[in-house]
């Protein structure tokens, strides 16, 4: 055979390689446009949802403006939403289809890594009050010393009473922080220490008040006037601590970072990126054939325990209610039939490759920023474990979908073999046995209190969730 000529080489290639290819060099100049227009709404999306709370709250606004229904209401029509626990909600649009012919479902979770209060968290040292913290999730510690942090939630009363907190948000509001040591005095303990030990759980209490009430005598006076203020302005005593939920989180709103702005910065990007996709895929579904489902779950980055979690029972009720509102009759077997015959995306973010640690990356099986929505066909660590792994036909499934829809799209995994690992939700809806993969953004600095994700890669991932929803059953 003759040497292939230039030409042919070329030709070659393009029938037969995977090209690797950036969304903004792909975008037209009206895509451009709506990729930084997304990007607004994403950010405000951002702040509003800092929380699984706020983030159910912004969900529940954001589905009645388009005129979804709860579910438990009387209401007739296609679009309904489920409010559970008041920290995970579902999405469900009736198709031309009925819901026993399965769903086409977007899975999410709403919770991000975060600290938590103690149930008694309030003390005095110093003549300064603090709150005592418990970290939620995988944090490094050090990155939540020494910055401004804000403070979300509830405080419930015996009395049948919710308060809710929002404290250091507003520009004017003061906010909260956990001290760090000076570096005059810290080379021996932290300096010398592993960076795990060096910053201990016990030493991340939140700085929350310096001015004692004016008494004769003393006692912990500065915590007591906490407690005044607390109990003036919100009727609450130190026992409704215990029954609270009080989360502290990053102050301030979602940037713009680059001098181009490519970029956005924020906190709780995992998984709110994926989340805030999944609901304007599923918002703005029209007339689909199959029955659509956004499923937004809490408790995701402490392994999915707890009744609001993916490992509930409520996506069968909300199946359930989905086929009762279709006029069909959800039985233990109808059920489970629909969940089965169903397709899903695990949507969650992916840590992108790293420009400074690339030795923790397999470069060839990593996700690159701007490059589109990821997909990452097995999760877990070492050798597989705790993976779901998604059937090879399904995932050829999924990239016809893509292509026929002009969606850019990368596949990757986590990282090297050995460097760690990770796991979604999607091992918790593949026990019904529907078809799922996880899809999702890549981030960088991901479960830091500031991650950047790249505008591209959301305005792509929120093309791939509509064109999943879309896509012919084949
Ligand atoms: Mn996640
Ligand atoms: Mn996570």
């Amino acid at each position: 055979m003759a040497k292939l000529t230039k030409k042919q080489l070329e030709e070659l290639n393009e029938k037969l390689t995977l090209p690797k290819k950036a969304v903004w060099a792909k975008a037209t100049a009206k895509e451009r446009k709506e990729i930084f227009a997304l990007a607004e709404r994403y950010k405000d999306f951002l702040d509003n949802a800092k929380t699984e709370r706020l983030a159910v709250e912004t969900i529940r606004a954001m589905a009645e403006k388009k005129g979804f229904k709860d579910i438990k209401s009387k209401a007739a029509g296609s679009k309904f939403y489920v409010v559970f626990q008041n920290k995970a909600i579902a999405l469900g649009v009736l198709g031309r289809q009925k819901p026993s012919q399965g769903f086409r479902l977007i899975g999410a979770h709403i919770d991000a890594p975060r600290l938590d209060l103690k149930m008694h968290p309030l003390f005095e040292n110093l003549e300064l009050a603090f709150l005592k913290t418990h970290y939620y999730g995988g944090i490094k510690k050090y990155q939540w010393f020494a910055r401004p942090l804000a403070i979300h939630g509830v405080v419930c009363t015996a009395e049948g009473k919710t308060v809710v907190i929002d404290w250091g948000e507003k520009p004017d509001d003061p906010v909260f922080t956990v001290l760090d040591l000076l570096p005059h005095l810290s080379r021996k303990v932290q300096g010398e220490k592993k960076l795990n030990e060096a910053f201990e759980a016990e030493r991340m209490n939140v700085l929350l008040a310096g001015l004692p009430l004016e008494a004769e005598e003393g006692g912990d006076l500065v915590k007591l006037a906490v407690l005044q203020y607390l109990d003036k302005k919100h009727g609450l005593k130190e026992a409704d601590l215990i029954s609270a939920e009080l989360e502290i989180v990053p102050a301030g709103p979602a940037r713009d970072v680059g001098l181009d702005r490519a970029l956005v910065g924020a906190y709780g990007q995992d998984d709110r990126a994926s989340a805030f996709c999944g609901v304007e895929a599923i918002l703005n579904v029209s007339n689909p054939a199959k029955s659509c489902l956004g499923l937004f779950v809490d408790k995701e980055e402490i392994g999915s325990e707890g009744s609001t979690s993916a490992s509930s029972r409520f996506l069968e009720m909300v199946a359930a209610q989905l086929m009762e509102k279709a006029k069909e009759k959800p039985g233990y077997l109808s059920v489970g039939q629909a969940l089965a015959r169903s397709k899903a995306l695990s949507a969650d973010v992916n840590g992108a490759l790293d420009p400074d640690y690339p030795e923790v990356h397999e470069k060839n099986n990593a996700a690159f920023m701007g490059y589109g929505v990821t997909l990452t066909k097995y999760t877990g660590h070492g050798g597989k474990y705790g993976a779901s792994d998604a059937n090879a036909e399904y995932v050829a499934w999924l990239r016809k979908a893509w292509d026929d829809a002009g969606v850019t799209w990368q596949a990757a995994g986590m990282g090297r073999v050995d460097e760690g690992g990770g796991g979604t939700i999607a091992k918790l809806l593949a026990i019904y046995g529907m078809e799922i993969v996880d899809v999702g953004p890549a981030l960088l600095s991901m479960h830091s209190p500031f991650e950047i994700s790249h505008k591209a890669d959301i305005w792509s991932t929120c093309q791939a969730f509509a064109a999943f929803l879309a896509a012919p059953e084949g």
